[in-house]
């Protein structure tokens, strides 16, 4: 947990990074928190609405002029992802950072009612959309000097717990695969792969998790935002296939 790193103003200066999931709660925040700090910032999300307001806000302040891609990773398709890389080779030629963070949480439930076709939305979105994206992109994280791709996490996703069927599942699958993919490209020396755990964060999908909890007793997306400041920039360099939180681990 880096809660307390000072990121330096041109910490992604001249990056091009991608954040999924960049139109609400934590992906807009570090969408403009890494604009904020000099990145060329990809806004990829499903509600194109929500991605412009994000847009605007990044234009307001005079920072690097964003690119928007709508995608929904529930009908998208490994074409879709191939069609998105070439379109991104052509504008930038590279990319220097994923953060993997759209995710939808599906239904708190016993497993005995929980239902098939949502079970597999959730593994699209959370896992398998964003494992076929990262193939297709490979070749422009190896075309970086120094890229950083950050998988988010979940407390549910390092120790299973009761009811949170899908949801938990496809947090451990991308642990898992942030290890494998950590492995094969530590080769290279150019490449670093980790995942990160938000944390309890005032969002929209806690809300839904937690509807009783009072949303002032948790912090805030860009309250969190110094490890993925971290983590996304070159202070991290030699840190690859980690675990990290973004919050203290609570007393
Ligand atoms: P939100 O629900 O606020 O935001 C999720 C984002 O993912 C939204 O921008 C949403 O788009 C996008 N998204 C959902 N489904 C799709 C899809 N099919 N295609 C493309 N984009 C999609 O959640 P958080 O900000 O809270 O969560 C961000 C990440 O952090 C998630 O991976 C979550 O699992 C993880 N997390 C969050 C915690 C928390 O306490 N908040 C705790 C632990 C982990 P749209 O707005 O258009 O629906």
């Amino acid at each position: 947990c880096k809660i307390d790193y000072q990121a330096p103003a041109d910490l992604l200066a001249g990056r091009v990074i991608l954040v999924t999931g960049a139109g609400d709660g934590i992906g807009r925040a570090a969408a403009l928190s890494y604009a904020r700090h000099g990145a060329t910032v990809i806004l990829l999300g499903r509600t194109i609405a929500k991605l412009e307001a994000v847009y605007d806000a990044i234009e307001a302040e005079g920072l690097p002029q964003p690119a928007i891609f709508p995608l929904n990773f529930e009908g998208a398709t490994v074409k879709d992802f191939h069609d998105m890389a070439e379109t991104l080779d052509k504008e930038f030629g590279r990319l220097d950072g994923i953060l993997h963070n759209a995710g939808l949480l599906g239904r708190i439930t016993p497993f005995a009612q929980y239902n098939p076709e949502l079970w597999e939305q959730v593994m699209q979105v959370n896992i398998n959309g964003p494992i076929w994206m990262t193939q297709a992109l490979l070749p422009l994280l190896e075309a970086s000097p120094d890229a950083s791709v950050i998988f988010t996490s979940s407390s549910v996703g390092r120790r299973g717990r009761a009811y949170w069927g899908a949801y938990s599942v496809s947090k451990f699958a991308t642990e898992g695969f942030m290890e494998v993919l950590a492995d094969e490209v530590e080769h290279l020396g150019t490449l670093r792969i980790n995942s990160l755990n938000p944390g309890g964060t005032r969002t929209a999908m806690r809300k839904s998790a937690y509807p009783a909890e009072d949303p002032e007793a948790l912090r805030t997306p860009e309250e969190i935002m110094p490890t993925y400041l971290w983590l996304m920039g070159p202070d991290s360099q030699g840190h690859s296939g980690e675990r990290f939180d973004a919050q203290p681990p609570k007393q």
